[in-house]
């Protein structure tokens, strides 16, 4: 009851001021411009705005697109741009297509930088925002939940793997290591792509990681085969046997790494 009493009052109190508001057209005019200056401006068109900011924006929120530093300025190894990045950072480091290759420099680790603020506002801010934002996709014979803005991807990689007619990979998909899960990665403070649902995790048994290596020194392997490599690739998901600190179960939903216009 009360709450219908104060619903009231406000729609009362709102037809109060459009009344008194009407006799005068700008004030009438307000709340219009009011909740159009509610989202940040657009972008002014500006020359020395970079044109991968544009491309950006089309793969992720617009406005946090336009509202995260491009550019601070600062020179930063690959460790650095994935603990601090910006806009730049995130595409500074070319994405490789064709065939496996061992990574050896460790300033190689396209796709491991994340403005964080990004992904957040284009998937979920929370857990539950992102749970609620995951869709059913069925990928060589097992169902995952992904989030619907890159489920029709992966249902496209899950297309072309069926193309393959190849049951020799199968065995990747047998037990597959997920695909939500909202955490971070292990040993950092950093967001797992895992926490937006955009990434999946073949068969653990079959991928390696650059922490379970024997020794010190990272010595990158891989057991993960081309076409399903390609598969995904082809999609715009990232593959962490593309990075020194390499990963190789693991694919995560990039577009923008694949966009030439991104560069
Ligand atoms: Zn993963």
């Amino acid at each position: 009851m009360g709450v219908r009493c104060s619903v009231a009052l406000v729609v009362l109190l709102g037809a109060c001021r459009a009344s008194e508001a009407t006799p005068s057209r700008p004030i009438a005019a307000a709340p219009a411009s009011a909740a159009s200056s509610a989202a940040p401006p657009a972008q002014p068109p500006d020359a020395s705005a970079p044109p991968a900011l544009g491309c950006l924006a089309r793969h992720y929120e617009a406005r946090a697109v336009a509202s995260l530093t491009w550019d601070d300025g600062k020179a930063k190894t690959m460790a650095q741009k994935v603990d601090a990045p910006d806009l730049e950072d995130m595409l500074s480091v070319p994405y490789p297509r064709g065939a496996i290759a061992k990574v050896d420099d460790p300033e190689v680790d396209p796709g491991r930088a994340r403005v964080e603020p990004l992904f957040r506002a284009t998937y979920g801010a929370t857990p539950a925002e992102v749970s609620a934002a995951l869709v059913p996709v069925k990928i060589r014979g097992r169902t995952v939940s992904f989030h619907r803005r890159a489920a029709e991807a992966l249902r496209r990689v899950a297309a072309r793997l069926d193309r393959l007619a190849d049951p020799s990979i199968d065995r990747f998909f047998a037990s597959l290591g997920g695909t939500f899960v909202a955490r971070t990665i292990a040993g950092t403070d950093r967001a797992s792509a895992h926490s937006w649902g955009i990434a999946i995790d073949l068969d653990p048994s079959l991928g390696d990681y650059w922490k379970n290596a024997a020794s010190a020194r990272i010595a990158w392997k891989n057991r993960v085969p081309q076409s399903i490599v390609d598969a995904f690739e082809a999609e715009g998901f990232a593959w962490g046997g593309r990075w020194y600190h390499y990963d190789t179960m693991h694919f995560e939903y990039r577009p923008e790494l694949f966009d030439p216009d991104c560069r």
